[in-house]
C-alpha cells in the first residue's frame, strides 16, 4: 500500500488488530516514516476446517497469524510477510466448503519455506505429521551445511 502522506513510499504493517468485521492495521511508510491507520472489511470466509481427529471448526485466520508469529521470531520474516501468507491461505481456501487443517498447514509451510528455512522448520515441527518426518530431517541437515 502507498503512503497516505508522501504518496510515494511503500508501507509496512507494524500492528494488526482484528475486530468483529474489520481489520485495523497500523502502517509505517518506508520513505517518510509517517504512520497511519487503515481499516479493511473482513471478507467473511465460511470455510470449515477439519482437524486431525475429525473435529470441525470455523476457519480463524488469527490462529494462523499467531502460529506464524511464533515461528518467525528472530528471523528476517516480517509482519508484511505474515499478512501475505495469511492472504494466500484465505485465497486458496475461500471457495471451498471444508478443508483439512493439514491442508492449511501445507500452504503455510510452502509459503514459509520460500522465505526462511528456520521459520519453516519451527512451523513444520508444530504441524508435523509422520509422513513429513523424512523431509523435516532433510531440512535440518541442510541447515547444518
Ligand atoms: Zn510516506
Amino acid at each position: 500500500m502507498k503512503c497516505h502522506y508522501c504518496e510515494e513510499g511503500e508501507t509496512r504493517v507494524v500492528d494488526t488488530r482484528e475486530r468483529k468485521d474489520k481489520i485495523k492495521r497500523r502502517r509505517e511508510c518506508k520513505n517518510c516514516g509517517k504512520r497511519f491507520t487503515t481499516y479493511e472489511t473482513v471478507e467473511s470466509i465460511n470455510t470449515k476446517v477439519e482437524k486431525d481427529r475429525g473435529d470441525i471448526e470455523k476457519f480463524k485466520e488469527d490462529k494462523i497469524r499467531a502460529g506464524l508469529k511464533k515461528a518467525v521470531q528472530k528471523t528476517p520474516v516480517t509482519s508484511d510477510d505474515i499478512e501475505e501468507i495469511v492472504e494466500e491461505v484465505k485465497a486458496q481456501i475461500k471457495q471451498k466448503e471444508k478443508v483439512s487443517s493439514k491442508h492449511i498447514g501445507d500452504i503455510v509451510k510452502s509459503e514459509l519455506r520460500s522465505r526462511n528455512k528456520v521459520a519453516y522448520i519451527r512451523f513444520a515441527s508444530v504441524y508435523d505429521s509422520f509422513e513429513d518426518v523424512e523431509m523435516f530431517q532433510k531440512e535440518v541437515e541442510a541447515l547444518k551445511e
